[in-house]
């Protein structure tokens, strides 16, 4: 990928926080690599990425540390 799907930006290789949902869970994945758009931002995962973080979220890694997330409803 070297030029981004949506606005057809340059896309340059970087590494990103990704939040990944599963479900009701929320997994934070620091230093994920990634290709970043630098026009709008749109962030790319290889295929071999996407995989590595659904072995993670199926529990099948580790977790570096664990944080408790708050969670607010606006009334
Ligand atoms: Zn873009």
């Amino acid at each position: 990928m070297t030029i981004c799907y949506f606005c057809k930006g340059k896309v340059k290789a970087g590494h990103v926080q990704h939040i990944h949902r599963w479900g009701n869970q929320v997994f934070i994945l620091e230093n994920v690599p990634a290709e970043i758009c630098q026009q709008c931002g749109e962030v790319y995962f290889a295929p071999h990425v996407l995989a590595e973080m659904d072995k993670i979220a199926l529990g099948k890694a580790q977790p570096q540390t664990t944080i408790q997330v708050p969670v607010y409803a606006f009334a």
